[in-house]
């Protein structure tokens, strides 16, 4: 048995040697928060130990946020500064490796109007769309969570504070793959295999995937030229890495235009801190016509009606029910973690890199070829042990893809 240093400093290594993979002579930023503290101090020594040349951690705290959410003038919490900007644009000319420690406070915004809410996250992720988009493309990013108090309070309301956080630490270390012997090999392996299955899906050459489920009979069709990813990216400069970590997925994109039926939601939506609650979507020609929520309807509303193509769905993503996240069927209230439970859509924008030559093409480009285009991207969980996904190829081919819930192909 390891101990629970040993845990957190080998978290750390696997983040900035196989997530990030921060390779010799590049300049890392890590925008962290308060509560990740402890982590993000090992993750700063295990990248000067990856061969960094300058980390520079951009602190934030969740109740200073609350604070400004609440008290700042409206044109303020839409007014993002140009400094801003051009800190995330340089950091990117300089191909600086970007980490996010992500430790949400769930619930901590519940009592901010949701309207200012979504100014300020729309305002930001309009400000920051180039940058993101260049760093998404250009180069190693990664997100992780940490456990935290409040976030282990929200998991495991029951348990005492200490205990919550002991074993939220627990999940941490399993669904990551920690508590493996070696877990820089498990990590390699586990990521060969989705890149594998990612590979067989593209070669596929898919025309339209059928979900089949309880509330949910959906049919989507996929562009020519999309293609699968799973198990990772590499950088511009050639550096495999990991973005999401844990990650259990292999994903691409619907035709903006061509998803036609209805879709239930398996797991509540964590949402800028507000829990939407059984999700119902209808969607007719790829638009969303009719919407329903059992709570948190207002900041459903808010996600659909961000833009024109919130209206729309710009990922599909594929998570057998038998990765340790899925079995241990608990929510996380975290989309990192819960993402990776569960099969899944997203609204709003599509990634580029899910067509091949994506990156290349212009915004009118990747709209011609039927790839989204918005300023928001949420994911909703869409999996279970009842699901069937079934594809149909260009050939008229039928291919199982996943049977309640699991894979029904062997790579
Ligand atoms: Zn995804
Ligand atoms: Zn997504």
């Amino acid at each position: 048995m390891r101990s629970f240093a040993e845990n957190l400093d080998l978290y750390a290594r696997v983040a900035a040697q196989v997530g990030v993979n921060v390779h010799k002579g590049q300049r890392v930023y890590i925008s962290a928060q308060l509560q990740g503290a402890e982590f993000v101090r090992r993750l700063v020594r295990e990248s000067y130990a990856a061969g960094a040349y300058d980390v520079f951690v951009d602190w934030h705290d969740d109740r200073v946020s609350l604070i400004r959410y609440l008290h700042a003038p409206a044109e303020a919490l839409a007014d993002v500064p140009q400094w801003l900007v051009a800190m995330r644009e340089t950091l990117v000319d300089q191909r600086a490796a970007y980490i996010a420690v992500h430790a949400p406070t769930p619930n901590l915004f519940k009592d901010v109007d949701p309207q200012r809410l979504a100014s300020a996250t729309r305002a930001l992720s309009k400000a920051l769309k180039k940058s993101n988009e260049d760093r998404v493309t250009r180069t190693n990013w990664l997100i992780v969570s940490p456990a935290s108090p409040q976030w282990a309070a929200q998991v495991y309301p029951d348990a005492s504070p200490d205990q919550a956080l002991e074993q939220l630490w627990e999940d941490v270390f399993r669904l990551c793959r920690i508590d493996q012997e070696d877990p820089i090999a498990a990590w390699r392996e586990h990521s060969a295999d989705l890149a594998q299955r990612a590979d067989f899906l593209t070669r596929c050459a898919i025309k339209t995937l059928h979900y089949e489920g309880p509330g949910t009979d959906l049919v989507l069709e996929l562009p020519k030229g999309h293609v699968w990813r799973g198990g990772g990216g590499t950088s511009e400069s050639g550096a495999q890495y990991v973005p999401n970590m844990p990650t259990e997925e292999v994903f691409t994109l619907p035709k903006r235009d061509g998803v036609n039926g209805t879709v239930r939601a398996t797991m509540p939506l964590n949402y800028n801190g507000v829990t939407v609650e059984n999700i119902r979507l209808e969607l007719r020609n790829g638009e969303i016509v009719k919407y329903a929520a059992d709570s948190g309807y207002e900041t459903l509303r808010t996600i659909i009606e961000t833009d024109e193509g919130s209206r729309r769905l710009g990922e599909a993503a594929l998570v057998s029910q038998d990765s340790p996240i899925a079995r241990s069927g608990r929510l996380y209230y975290n989309t990192l973690y819960d993402e990776n439970a569960s099969c899944h859509l997203a609204i709003g924008r599509a990634y580029a890199t899910s067509l091949a030559g994506g990156q290349d093409m212009s915004e009118d480009e990747l709209l011609a070829a039927g790839a989204n285009q918005s300023m928001t991207h949420v994911d909703f969980m869409i999996g279970s042990d009842e699901l069937d996904v079934t594809a149909e190829a260009w050939d008229g081919k039928k291919v199982p893809i996943l049977h309640k819930g699991r894979w029904a192909f062997q790579v």
